[in-house]
């Protein structure tokens, strides 16, 4: 036999429908919120700016893949019907000022256009003369939007743009995976950004089977996984907070493990071996996405960490106090050739760390 037949055989049909970016054609168990998105953005299709939405949920409950869903189809059937209507996604965690989201914006209508350089004023400026010649009406869906910096500046440009416009206007959707994060927003952002509320459920575990099963089948090869395992991500996930994100890195690794090791099938054992590296992988894509202010700050911790000081340990000796942390951090922003914020900026770093725990 040839060498290779052996080696070359893989679990996976394609590895990619796990991955976090991959979005499914069917979404059990969010059609309602499917529906009532579309629904409340389709006045736009017939020349009427809609109310701005504010969608909330937890890690994974599909605000994410919901939305590109939904504004993928507004999109596709806009230009079939030559309705000057544009949908536009950005994440907050990549694009996390108002500046880079407005550049952004630009680009997405005028792809061939730079401004890169120019100040915020202008590309503000240049973006409503664009809309304005267009006539075109845009959707922003602002993904993880905490994330962005001074998010009541940028809500109330956007806002405001439409009593400037001719032509076209912008209506928002922010996203956020805190559900307290409209409690912290003052009054006028509130009222301009949550018109209208849509709250995406945790699943519970039954569901995420479901959600699993699908992905299984687009995922592995027939019979690969067992349903044991299945059942196993679930009730994982579940008790993670409905995490479905969690539960389809359950799978990928407990795959890839399974693969490793020569194993003919996924197992329930594969699944809970995995767990630890899926730990290990979230805390990886949450680190490595954050700004790098916030990269600064938790490095500055783990130093600190490192030399045996505790931050837990209340009452204990080895005790880091914030402004212990704030000359370590000035540190490393100095090393890191990043710029040294104020002592006000740094504790709302702290904070913001805090609450991605
Ligand atoms: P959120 O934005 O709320 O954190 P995502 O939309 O990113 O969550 O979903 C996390 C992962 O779970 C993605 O890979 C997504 O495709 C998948 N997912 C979420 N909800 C569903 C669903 N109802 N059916 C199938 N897959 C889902
Ligand atoms: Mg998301």
């Amino acid at each position: 036999m040839n060498l290779f037949e052996e080696v070359s055989h893989t679990l996976f049909k394609n590895r990619d429908a796990l991955s976090p970016h991959y979005i499914p054609r069917s979404l059990p168990f969010r059609e309602e919120q499917i529906t009532a998105l579309s629904r409340k953005i389709a006045p736009i299709l017939s020349g009427r700016k809609p109310e701005n939405i504010f969608i909330y949920g937890k890690t994974g409950t599909g605000k994410t893949a919901v939305t590109k869903r939904v504004l993928s189809d507004l999109n596709e059937y806009a230009e079939r019907n030559s309705i000057p209507v544009r949908g536009f996604y950005v994440n907050g965690r990549l694009y996390e000022t108002g500046y880079k989201i407005i550049l952004k914006m630009v680009k997405f209508l005028r792809p061939g256009e730079n401004l890169m350089g120019f100040s915020l004023a202008s590309v503000y400026d240049r973006l409503l003369e664009i809309i304005d010649e267009d006539g075109v009406r845009v959707v922003v869906a602002l993904d993880e939007i905490d994330m962005v910096k001074k998010l009541s500046d940028l809500v109330y440009r956007l806002t405001r743009a439409n009593d400037e416009l001719e032509r076209g206007s912008i209506s928002l959707i922010g996203i956020s995976n805190n559900p307290k994060f409209k409690e912290n927003l003052d009054a006028r952002t509130k009222s301009a950004l949550c018109e209208v509320e849509l709250v995406f459920p945790p699943y519970n575990a039954q569901q995420l089977s479901v959600i699993l099963r699908e992905r299984v089948k687009e995922a592995f090869r027939e019979g690969v996984v067992e349903e044991e395992a299945v059942h196993m991500a679930a009730a994982v996930a579940a008790r993670h907070s409905g995490d479905a994100r969690y539960a389809l890195l359950l799978l990928l690794r407990a795959g890839d493990l399974a693969e490793e090791e020569g194993a003919a099938r996924v197992t329930r054992e594969h699944v809970e071996r995995a767990r630890k590296k899926v730990e290990e992988d979230v805390a990886y894509e949450m680190v490595s996405t954050l700004p790098d202010q916030l990269k600064a700050v938790l490095l500055a911790l783990a130093r600190l960490e490192k030399r045996g000081m505790g931050v837990a340990s209340f009452g204990g000796k080895n005790v880091v106090t914030t402004g212990m942390l704030y000359d370590m951090y000035k540190k490393v922003a100095g090393e890191l050739g990043l710029n040294v914020v104020s002592d006000r900026w740094f504790r709302e770093y702290l904070n913001e760390l805090e609450t991605y725990g």
